[in-house]
């Protein structure tokens, strides 16, 4: 898949709506491995869709569950404890959620049913320890090879059917570097129970209690009701087996609604609060506890059941002190929010970042000093100056395949509000952006949604241009490169023109065309409806590329009033993170300040073969000849009306595309965009 390399944010200064957030990526895991467990079926409903559970679901159908997807429903046929499949080489991507529960489960299974399995992952995956598991499962009998580095992955797990478990004395397991080997055993171990109870002891403090808590929610859902003796002994008792509880919903993701949370602290102004849904005061996550740090930091918030409400508060932001134990990827954002404090702020507890997807610790204090921060790193801690308000510098932020230094770089852009600033924000770039597919695949969407800029500071690349010249194609490249929104303003006209033709009126009648006009009911679908357009509820997709529509659209856009009724409209398109808008006068007329102007050309003869292929290639039979005849005239038309004539833009850079393919077309238009936007390497 086609990653774009990196997003430009420009200065942010609003956030206010909704968002919904997608499932919990510690509840979705955990459910998939137990649910794949269990006997029977279970429906997972709102199941995050996400790397680390895509790599979890292909792990399960490996191994033989059966999986079927029904809209916002999963069903998973589970194994009820028994192997299917004796052999499997499992890739787990980058997902520790599914690499430490796994290697134990499996370890179990092949040494008491038999079987043979390797558990690999991505470079990092190979750097993320898991050594104190493996010691844990060795005593009890489990055969466990490290393929690589002692102590990493990846692994291999063997042993012979009719294998027995030594489980009368305690597992012991370190719980000071990970709580997931703590999980781990817990989500493994009832398999190991028919003979006698399990105890499991933690060595040395256990860290990110929260998200044991979780492991023990959900393994009791499934019928397995662990003991706790304080956080150092954990009693699984004898005969244990999962049960699926028939269908489970799985809460939204606490630690992506830190964003959310973040963003609505430093931006929320005014009347409406940002309404985040999905977790709230409900939630069994521990980073639904971020809550409690935002608030010491000034910000105003409300919840409820499945929501939270965020207002700014105080302003600037109170610096914190605290130790994140308990919120260790959640305090990754109170590390941005500190940048908008008036002080020094110090997390302390967040040994754990530094074997997370990245060594979070040093990555942050790269990243952070590059926008003008003071950062000091400890061993485990980080301590945060904010920049002074003149020392903002626009930075390209680096994000180290970790989905949270990426989501956590995008708070960075509400720059232009930190306290005491004059004049404008800067930008702020944000490299491999779509690293937040870990957990958040849609997370810039649903940012983009609720933030809001000062329409002088979101730029536009406008793309002029005759009929056929490619326009359409090339914009729409660009806007997928850049991950901006687009504006085919020749579909306004068309629209226009249908909607007119629709109710009987006259292609010349300009005042009855212009009231269509101001009043077009019309969507542009997004996501998998991308691509696809709706006029009052009625799909034109298919009669909006008409020759026929093209013709009628050339007649309606000649008419001044028609051209006066689109341009809000038009102007509304141009929303953060930027704009791609393409017709005839996006440059000249709609966007006199875009920030870069391209005016495509073709010849004629090129553009009337061109339309010729695409037609033909959807089955419409059509004659060149004809065609460039219909071309020309139509330049005539658009180029020599009183209004908004076809023309260059003054400061527009011609590109002639006769004998470009589109792949060049797109690359010379984002140089001449590089050589306009200079970031900091
Ligand atoms: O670009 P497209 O072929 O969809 O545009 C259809 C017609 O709409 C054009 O021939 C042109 O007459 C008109 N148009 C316009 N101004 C724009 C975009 C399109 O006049 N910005």
């Amino acid at each position: 898949m086609y990653r774009i390399p990196h997003l430009d944010l420009p200065p942010l200064n609003t956030v206010s709506g909704r968002v919904r957030l997608p499932g919990s990526k510690s509840i979705s895991n955990r459910v998939l491995l137990l649910a794949g467990l269990a006997a029977g079926t279970t429906e997972v409903h709102d199941l995050l869709d996400s790397d680390d559970t895509q790599v979890m679901l292909a792990a399960l159908a490996a191994l033989g569950c059966g999986l079927q997807r029904d809209g916002r429903v999963l069903r998973v046929s589970g194994l009820g404890g028994q192997l299917q499949a004796h052999r499997a080489e499992l890739f787990l991507g980058n997902a520790g959620t599914a690499m430490r529960p796994l290697a134990a489960t499996l370890a179990v299974l092949a040494a008491t049913q038999g079987g043979d399995f390797t558990l690999s992952g991505v470079p990092r995956m190979h750097e993320r320890p898991i050594g104190d598991l493996v010691d844990a499962l060795r005593p009890l009998g489990c055969r466990i090879e490290a393929l690589g580095r002692p102590g990493y992955p990846p692994l291999r797990l063997q042993g012979e059917a009719g294998g027995r478990l030594a489980t009368a004395a305690p597992i012991r397991v370190r719980g000071d570097v990970s709580s997931q080997f703590l999980t781990a055993l817990l989500l493994a171990l009832p398999l190991a129970s028919a003979e006698g109870a399990l105890t499991i002891e933690v060595e040395g403090a256990l860290i990110s209690k929260p998200y044991i808590e979780i492991t023990l929610a959900l393994l009791a859902r499934f019928g397995i009701l662990v003991q706790r003796q304080d956080w150092q002994r954990f009693v699984i008792p004898r005969g244990s087996a999962y049960r699926s509880p028939g269908s489970l919903h799985v809460e939204g993701d606490a630690s992506s609604a830190s964003y959310f949370i973040a963003a609505g602290a430093i931006a929320a102004q005014g009347g409406a609060p940002l309404r985040i849904e999905g977790v709230g005061s409900d939630s069994i996550q521990g980073d639904i506890r971020f809550i409690d740090a935002a608030l010491a930091m000034g910000a105003r918030i409300q919840s409820g059941p499945g929501w939270v409400e965020v207002h700014r508060g105080r302003w600037p932001l109170a610096p914190i002190t605290l130790d994140c134990t308990a919120i260790p990827d959640a305090a990754m954002t109170l590390a941005m929010m500190a940048l908008y404090a008036d002080g020094p702020s110090r997390l302390d507890g967040i040994a754990s970042w530094r074997v997370k997807e990245t060594d979070r610790i040093a990555a942050m204090a790269t990243e952070l000093r590059k926008l003008g921060a003071a950062v000091d790193e400890g061993p485990d801690s980080i301590a945060i100056t904010p920049p002074p308000a003149d020392g903002w510098r626009a930075a390209a932020l680096a994000t180290y395949d970790d989905h949270r230094m990426a989501m956590c770089a995008s708070l960075a852009a509400f720059n232009g509000l930190a306290a005491g600033r004059r004049g404008p924000g800067c930008a702020v770039r944000i490299l491999d952006p779509q690293c937040v597919g870990k957990t958040f695949p849609d997370y810039f969407e649903a940012l983009f949604a609720v933030a809001g800029a000062a329409p002088h500071d979101v730029p536009v690349i406008t793309v002029d241009g005759p009929t056929a010249s490619g326009k359409g194609t090339l914009a729409a490249a660009l806007a997928t490169a850049l991950g901006w929104q687009l504006l085919d303003s020749g579909a306004l006209y068309r629209a226009a023109g249908l909607a007119a033709q629709w109710d009987g009126v006259s292609p010349d009648d300009e005042a009855g065309v212009a009231r269509l006009a101001g009043l077009l009911d019309l969507r542009f679908g997004d996501g998998l409806e991308a691509g696809r357009t709706w006029l009052r509820g009625r799909e034109i997709t298919e009669a909006l590329r008409l020759e026929s529509t093209g013709l009628l659209a050339s007649r309606v856009s000649a008419l001044p009033a028609v051209r006066r009724a689109l341009h809000g409209l038009q102007l509304a398109f141009r929303r953060v993170p930027g704009l791609v808008a393409d017709g005839r006068d996006m440059g000249t007329v709609v966007f006199p300040d875009a920030a870069l102007k391209v005016f495509l050309t073709a010849s004629p003869g090129q553009r009337a073969e061109r339309r010729y292929k695409q037609l033909i290639s959807k089955g419409i039979s059509a004659n060149i000849d004809s065609l460039r005849a219909d071309l020309e005239a139509r330049d005539a038309r658009d180029a020599n009306r009183s209004v908004a004539p076809c023309r260059p833009a003054e400061d527009a850079l011609l590109l002639d595309n006769s004998a470009l393919g589109i792949e060049q077309s797109v690359q010379q238009v984002l140089d001449w965009w590089e050589q306009r936007r200079p970031f900091p390497a």
